[in-house]
């Protein structure tokens, strides 16, 4: 394994340098957050599913002509991205009420929205990742009118994709939270790529059946069987493991 130095150190992901100037190495941590960080988790073999089914993901939305950072998984923790320059919005498309909107608005958990609901997110911890909207996002340029239209319209084409997708292995898509970047091309323009990750860890899913949570919210909750319901989406999705030992592959960090 190739030294490589930490560009960032975030929650969930560690950023590497990648092998060329335009490019990144991602690495799925084992760590689980929730409330901002205030509640913190190793578990053991997240960051190997998390890395396995972002990649599936992302390949799918590639190949359905959302352009994304993805270029390829490099091992059982690590794929190799496009360095983006991150927009400073989360967007948060909602198909069934569950989680914050629940509690924000009095709604019952698990009504059916008559359409999906997307919901912007300013990115920045300190302030506990406040809800914003349009207007602030183009009043203090976070994002161009443009930008703005192009995210909105990836969002609703990547839910009713992966809706789809999920629903087709017994899993109801509730919620999920996407991240866009500007990646910038030689001739200095910019085009948008979806970043980030696309993982349980960020998705509500629920199983048709039973209604049984598979996502991160079994850690926020405290409900136990985390890794074994990621586990079971990764299974659903006809991914295999390549190998059982989870804790491998950690990549030498140089500061
Ligand atoms: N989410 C996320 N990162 C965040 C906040 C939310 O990935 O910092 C995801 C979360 O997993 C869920 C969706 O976005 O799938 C909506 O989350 P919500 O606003 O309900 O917040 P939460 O209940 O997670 O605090």
């Amino acid at each position: 394994m190739s030294k490589k130095k930490i560009l960032y150190d975030g929650k969930a992901k560690t950023i590497f340098e990648g092998p060329t100037l335009d490019t990144v190495i991602q690495y799925f941590k084992d760590d689980a957050t929730a409330n901002n960080a205030e509640k913190h988790s190793i578990i053991n073999g997240k960051g190997v599913l998390n890395n396995s089914i972002s990649d599936y993901l992302m390949q799918k939305l590639n190949e359905i002509g959302i352009p994304t950072h993805y270029i390829k998984k490099l091992n059982m923790r690590e794929q190799l991205v496009r360095k983006v320059e991150i927009i400073p919005v989360e967007f948060v498309v909602r198909n069934i009420a569950a989680g914050s909107i629940v509690k924000r608005l009095g709604l019952k958990e698990g009504n059916v929205f008559s359409r999906p609901l997307i919901e912007h997110y300013l990115k920045k911890d300190e302030l506990g990742d406040p809800l914003i909207n349009e207007d602030h996002i183009l009043n203090f340029q976070w994002s161009t009118r443009n930008e703005l239209e192009e995210m909105q319209e990836y969002g609703l084409r990547i839910n009713d994709f992966l809706r789809g997708l999920f629903f087709g292995i017994g899993l109801k898509l509730v919620d999920f939270k996407i991240e866009f970047g500007r990646y910038y091309s030689e001739d200095g323009n910019s085009i948008l790529l979806l970043a980030d990750e696309i993982s349980p860890d960020n998705c509500r899913l629920w199983d048709i059946k039973t209604n049984k949570k598979m996502d991160k919210d079994l850690f926020r909750q405290e409900l136990g069987g985390l890794k074994e319901a990621y586990q079971e989406v990764a299974n659903r999705l006809g991914i295999i493991p390549e190998k059982k030992n989870y804790s491998s592959a950690k990549p030498e960090i140089v500061k």
